[in-house]
């Protein structure tokens, strides 16, 4: 795909696209479109104040580097020929029908942002917890809890993949190895309040099976006055296992990064926190009293050659305050479009989303996590995005021509009902504000929280908050 010099028309006009959802699938999409030989006019609409999704309000604040994604994304954006809307929700502020006389086509990109359910007893328990909210929560969602109980010193976290790893970091790590990033203050100040000591991290499989990327699992291991301990008995390669290491760089890297770990000696282990990995453990039950956590049940499992495991019926109970549970992010149902609610995305085909019948619904598609499920990095959404777009153009002459195309029509409607937009110019507002939160302390930025400020902000008008502010 190239730039050339008259673009292509579809209908007698530049196609009018509406993309909802500004993570990096909604962007990465709105950029391939923009690159094509078709005449196109894009407008990002986001439900919050701030774009980016995810790499904003899921990536770990400690995890600068990630969070340099949104440089790539914001250069995108910057262009100018992609036009922000944000603070807009798709469902309240405005449905399909709505979009449909504005747009001639448009692209859900929604992403996921809970939990998935896993159901064992006790897993609804004062006490338990899921990591996505806990995740919204340290990285200043602005529709979540300000506040956030940690009292546990003694915490499990269930699940084998980056999300725990995150989740178990943050919850062990000395806030004040946090003050450099961009962590909100409310959270900062609730963290350095934690009395937590012990962190297990329990994993149903082996340390062959575990979905850990190498750069994350090393990281534990150099959190300052943090020990990891891991357990040699939970160590069991079998044939399986073998073959996950042989055909795999990234489970060879997982397991000697853990294997180097069973030869630490005691002496060593002189941290005031620990993070514990345990393997081949299923959590079975949550353990209460008084509707209070006070302990997880977990069943030896065995592998059994082929990946998976089998439970043993041997019980072990582990006395912790508050249990984690990172087993999957799921998505959310969008009105007036399909659900698949067991997959937790929109039914589609390479993009184009189908009806029961299997049928496209002309003029509709998905891209990013909501399309193919809450699974993959950053970089994997790119490729998707280019398979939704190719969909999309393929299909872009024959797409009912929108009633009211010009782009002046949607943002006069939004301000009839009195929905307060964000443009580009009022992130970037919004932007310069946080960073200058953060100058006073030598910090990137500190991230705004509550969404009357976000955009107060993005207007030029946020209250001008003390030097002291964190
Ligand atoms: C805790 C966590 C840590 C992660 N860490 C990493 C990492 O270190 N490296 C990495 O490569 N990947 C990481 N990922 C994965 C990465 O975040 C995803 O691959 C990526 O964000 C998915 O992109 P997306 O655009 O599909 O969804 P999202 O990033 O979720 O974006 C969806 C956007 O749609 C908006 N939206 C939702 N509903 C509506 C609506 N009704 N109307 C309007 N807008 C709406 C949301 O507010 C959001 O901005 C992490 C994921 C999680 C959960």
């Amino acid at each position: 795909m190239s730039h050339t010099t008259t673009p292509a028309r579809t209908h007698g006009r530049a196609l009018r696209v509406a993309v909802v959802g500004a993570g990096p699938a909604g962007i990465y999409a709105a950029d391939i479109l923009s690159k094509t030989d078709l005449d196109v006019s894009i407008d990002l609409f986001e439900r919050l104040p701030a774009p980016f999704g995810l790499v904003r309000y899921g990536v770990a604040p400690d995890h600068p580097r990630i969070k340099q994604i949104i440089v790539a994304l914001h250069k995108v954006l910057e262009r100018g020929d992609i036009r922000l809307l944000a603070n807009v929700d798709y469902g309240t502020d405005l449905k399909l029908d709505d979009l449909r006389q504005f747009y001639d086509a448009v692209i859900f990109s929604t992403g996921s942002i809970r939990d998935a359910a896993l159901p064992i007893p006790g897993i609804d328990l004062d006490g338990s917890y899921g990591a996505a909210d806990f995740v919204s929560w340290y990285d200043g969602h602005p529709d979540v809890p300000r506040t956030w109980p940690l009292q546990a010193r003694h915490v499990a976290v269930l699940g084998a993949g980056n999300v725990a790893l995150d989740v178990a970091r943050i919850l062990a790590k000395h806030a004040d190895d946090l003050l450099p990033t961009e962590v909100p203050a409310n959270v900062y100040d609730l963290l350095k309040a934690s009395p937590v000591t012990d962190v297990h991290v329990f994993a149903r499989r082996g340390p062959a099976q575990v979905k850990f990327s190498p750069l994350e699992l090393r990281e534990l291991g150099h959190v300052p006055d943090v020990d990891v301990i891991v357990y040699p008995e939970d160590f069991e390669f079998d044939e399986g296992s073998m073959a996950a290491i042989h055909s795999s760089n990234q489970t060879k890297q997982v397991v000697k990064t853990l294997t180097d770990w069973t030869l630490k000696e005691p002496e060593e282990l002189t941290a005031s926190r620990r993070i514990h990995l345990h393997f081949l453990h299923k959590p079975v039950e949550v353990l209460s009293e008084d509707g209070k956590v006070v302990g997880l049940r977990t069943e030896r499992t065995a592998l059994n050659g082929d990946g998976n495991v089998t439970g043993t019926g041997q019980t072990h109970d582990w006395a912790v305050q508050a249990v984690y549970r990172a087993v999957g992010y799921f998505g959310s149902p969008l009105v007036d479009i399909p659900f698949d609610e067991v997959a937790g995305v929109i039914p589609n085909r390479e993009g184009r989303v189908v009806d029961v019948d299997g049928e496209h619904i002309p003029g509709v598609y998905a891209t990013g996590w909501i399309k193919r499920g809450p699974v993959g990095l950053i970089g994997h959404t790119k490729s998707d995005a280019s398979e939704t777009i190719a969909r999309l153009l393929e299909d872009a002459p024959g797409l009912e021509q929108a009633a009211s195309p010009e782009p002046e029509a949607v943002t006069e409607w939004l301000v009839e009902r009195g929905v307060e937009h964000v443009e580009w110019s009022g992130w970037l507002l919004l932007d310069a504000y946080e960073r200058a939160l953060g100058a006073p302390q030598g910090r990137e930025r500190v991230k705004v929280v509550p969404r009357d400020e976000l955009l107060a902000a993005a207007r030029g008008a946020a209250p001008r908050r003390g030097a002291d502010a964190r």
